[in-house]
């Protein structure tokens, strides 16, 4: 089968392994390269004692807990992709600022495993006093990148895990099963977390699932018109699928065209609702944060705010009747006008 499969969107763990806030740490060398690596993302020159740096280890070649791994060639791309990519706090649902700027990055070996392990910069500003401090006591320890990968390829067959039927962390034969992520497209951004949190209570409201979650997003996608009637009745959302498929008298071969036309009416109520706002608001309206804003709502609620938006247009632009009558043009002795009347009395 060589359908194309959208990019492999998720969450991966990662560590804060250090920190680096003590300026008369290390030799004043390492200090003015340190200085000279951060001021290449400033717009002003920052003095050593604005910011706090901490060191992340991100993502490593070894078989990890979820049992994927990613190819040397992949983390140097990781490598050189992390600069300049924001570090968020995520607590909270929506998400939240940036508090930090990955400003470096640099690939550690240790033995058979390769690492990428990049310096984060956080300004020492009073919003972010709290932040630094839950990183230098331990409480942020851990961290959650967002990756898009093309290729999460299974290590006993060679195909798209996705299409295939092996169990990651199942051993067939002598061979264990774990996917190889090939083909890096981007690194989203870098979360830190609270220590044991994983990322998985909140994260799952965002575009990028942690990594189980969105192995398993994507089978099901990929296998859905089969599994529906292969006994995965029992997991929520395969529930949650054939409660929404009886409410709405779908069969199984309606499903497809269903999502489709769905993700469709989606995509055009954001549209039409940006347009609106552009038209309205000008540059006032921010269409990033928009985007973003609707992005996790029901298409229910984005015509809400549609609907919000379209009275604002209205009163601007009150609605022209659609069709005016126009007088029909008389000719001969009995009017045109004067006939059609006679048509309709009849
Ligand atoms: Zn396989």
């Amino acid at each position: 089968m060589s359908m194309e499969l959208e990019p492999f969107v998720f969450r991966h763990e990662g560590t804060v392994i250090g920190m680096r806030t003590n300026p008369e740490a290390g030799p004043a060398s390492d200090e003015e390269v340190l200085l000279a690596a951060v001021n290449r993302f400033a717009l002003r020159p920052l003095r050593r004692d604005e910011f706090a740096v901490f060191s992340l280890d991100l993502c490593h070649n070894q078989i990890d807990k979820h049992f994927s791994r990613f190819p040397d060639e992949e983390l140097e791309k990781i490598d050189r992709m992390t600069p300049g990519r924001p570090l968020m706090e995520r607590h909270d649902l929506r998400g939240s600022l940036p508090r930090g700027t990955f400003f470096r990055s640099q690939l550690h070996r240790d033995e058979a495993r390769l690492a990428v392990r990049p310096d984060v910069y956080v300004l020492r500003t009073a919003e972010n006093t709290d932040f630094i401090l839950n990183i230098e006591g331990g409480v942020y320890r851990e961290t959650s990148i967002g990756f898009s990968f093309r290729l999460p390829e299974c290590s006993i067959c060679g195909k798209d895990i996705r299409t295939c039927d092996h169990v990651p962390g199942r051993s067939y034969g002598q061979q264990l099963c774990y996917f190889t992520m090939r083909d890096v497209l981007d690194v989203i951004e870098g979360s830190v977390v609270p220590s044991g949190s994983q990322g998985t209570g909140f994260v799952t409201q965002e575009r990028a699932l942690a990594l189980p979650a969105a192995l398993e997003a994507a089978r099901k996608a990929y296998h859905m018109p089969i599994e529906v009637h292969g006994g995965v009745e029992d997991a929520p959302e395969a529930r949650a699928l054939l409660e929404a498929m009886e409410a709405h008298r779908l069969a199984p071969g309606q499903v497809a065209q269903a999502v489709d036309d769905g993700l469709e009416a989606r995509r055009r109520a954001v549209e039409r609702f940006c347009g609106l706002g552009r038209e309205l608001d000008g540059l006032a309206f921010d269409e990033t944060v928009w985007r973003r804003t609707l992005e996790p709502l029901t298409l229910r609620e984005i015509h809400r705010h549609l609907s919000a938006y379209e009275i604002r247009f209205d009163q601007k632009y009150p609605p022209q009747p659609v069709s005016r009558p126009e007088p029909l043009p008389d000719s001969g002795p009995k009017g045109v006008s004067e006939r059609a009347m006679a048509i309709l009395r009849a």
